[in-house]
């Protein structure tokens, strides 16, 4: 009996070409796996039954007319719930936007349909992506698969646990401050954030314009690699000014090794505060196993990094506040009914249709940009943008990528940190890509000596340089030995095909 969680995505494809199993029977593996696990993980806020099975369908009667099989055919994926997916409704995990339908599909969702995937559903979230738990979803946690009392990571937390689970092969996420990578280093996964403009965010419901990029999750850098091949298929997306059109080929240099390669490190940050002995040594470990690969590690330094986290936290919220404005109970979500005035009706659909985490970000928000605060926070983050975007260039111009910690600890437990300010120090890793724009990656390199629990490492490359990139993620995962790996827990419950 073959299990989902053994295949890759290519070996999906390959399977389902050769009609050594049908797509149908795939999606039917996915829905039993699905049903039989998230019920512990919380991974799902909607499972697409009929879309799956129908999209399944016409692969199937593809291949029985003779067809020529699409990239990704049968591959079972799910989708952060802030992509737009016709049939479907497109909540944000918010009680805002419960019952909103989506009025159409967004690219990136539409692309990988193209590409003959099968799509089980939506997938939880922090509420609107803020976050780094997935707790703040108005509907329920997610569990990380590889200790149910712990926190999946987030914003795409719901993304990152089922494919951990093995309740998909791939999952689309969004990382606007390290949603992507933050969540996959937590439940042991690979997960890529583009760079700005690579793929298209039309149909993604935006939080920071100027930082969101959408990529996706998976058990393997193959996986990775074929999604995004997907993703950029089509060339520029006119729906989103912001796409650029992109030719790589994401699998044709995917095993070209690190040899030669010079991989930057920055000392410092392996004195930040917070970081755990653990995922230190990780860090060291995975230095040696590029070393032993043939790359060449050279120290870098970043010198504006530390004030990455104050200068996203406050170009994030300014941008958050712009985009949340048109949830006025009016238009779009929930409306509070029987209101005297629409000034009222507005105010109390507000507070009423968000939680406090976005309430917090709005308010704060609209603080920074007033013309009292305007020049002492938001022009100033802005300084520090460049400023940090001029760091990078220069570690650029002497190394192919840059290797740090994704999270500075494993997963910890739900509830375990209350301040948010807290949470918010842990994005220190992650937040400058989004910042400067470039890519970055998260591989599981091994389990944490104290915790046993998944650690990634993160690898950034510059801007474009996304298939070096997952070269080089590759490269790193092939000398770590964690390829492919089913959170131990759930491996081999249900997802049986045939
Ligand atoms: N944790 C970060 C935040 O809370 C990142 C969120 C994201 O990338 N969507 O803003």
């Amino acid at each position: 009996m073959v299990s989902l969680d053994s295949l890759s995505a290519r070996q999906i494809v390959t399977g389902v070409s050769k009609g050594e199993f049908s797509a149908t029977e795939v999606a039917r593996a996915a829905l039993d796996a699905i049903s039989v696990r998230d019920g512990e993980v919380g991974a799902f806020l909607q499972v697409s039954g009929d879309l799956a099975l129908a999209a399944a369908a016409r692969v199937d009667a593809a291949r029985r007319a003779g067809e020529e099989m699409p990239p990704l055919a049968g591959v079972p994926v799910a989708f952060k719930d802030n992509m737009n997916l016709l049939g479907t409704r497109t909540t944000c995990a918010s009680r805002m936007l419960a019952s909103y339908q989506s009025a159409y599909t967004a690219t990136c969702v539409q692309r990988m349909l193209d590409a003959g995937a099968t799509p089980l559903g939506k997938l939880n979230m922090d509420e609107f992506a803020f976050g780094s738990t997935t707790d703040s979803s108005a509907f329920h946690p997610t569990n990380n698969p590889w200790d149910t009392a712990r926190v999946p990571g987030g914003s795409s937390g719901g993304s990152a646990a089922a494919v951990s689970a093995g309740e998909l092969t791939l999952a689309l996420g969004s990382d606007t401050g390290g949603s992507i990578r933050q969540p996959a280093s937590l439940c042991g996964v690979v997960g890529l954030k583009p760079t700005y403009g690579m793929v298209s965010r039309y149909g993604v419901v935006a939080f920071g314009s100027s930082l969101d990029q959408v990529g996706p999750f998976g058990r393997r850098v193959e996986d990775v690699a074929l999604a995004m091949n997907a993703l950029v298929a089509g060339g520029r997306d006119p729906h989103d000014t912001t796409s650029q059109a992109c030719e790589q080929d994401f699998l044709a240099c995917l095993d070209e090794g690190c040899e030669g390669r010079a991989i930057g490190v920055i000392p410092a940050l392996l004195e930040a505060e917070g970081l755990s002995d653990e995922v230190r040594a990780a860090m060291r470990q995975a230095e040696e196993r590029l070393v032993g690969a043939g790359a060449r590690i050279v120290e870098v330094e970043l010198p504006n990094m530390a004030s990455a986290i104050a200068a996203y936290y406050v170009l994030g919220p300014c941008e958050a506040f712009s985009n949340l404005a048109r949830y006025d109970g009016v238009r779009f979500g929930y409306q509070e009914d029987g209101c005297a005035t629409l000034a009222e009706q507005s105010a109390l659909s507000r507070a009423h249709g968000f939680g406090a985490e976005a309430k917090r970000r709005q308010l704060l928000g609209a603080y920074l940009l007033s013309s009292e605060m305007y020049e002492s926070y938001y022009l100033a983050a802005q300084k520090v943008r460049t400023l940090i975007t001029a760091d990078y260039q220069r570690a650029f111009a002497h190394v192919d990528a840059l290797l740090m910690p994704t999270s500075p600890t494993v997963a910890w437990e739900h509830g375990a940190i209350s301040d948010p300010a807290q949470l918010y120090l842990a994005d220190i890793f992650t937040i400058s890509s989004n910042i400067v724009g470039n890519c970055g990656i998260s591989v599981p390199v091994c389990l944490g000596a104290d915790s046993g629990l998944p650690i990634g490492a993160q690898l950034q490359g510059p801007a474009f340089a996304d298939a070096r990139l997952l070269a080089l993620a590759r490269a790193l995962e092939r000398s770590c030995g964690m390829e492919g790996l089913v959170a131990p827990a759930f491996a081999g419950r249900g997802g049986e095909l045939g």
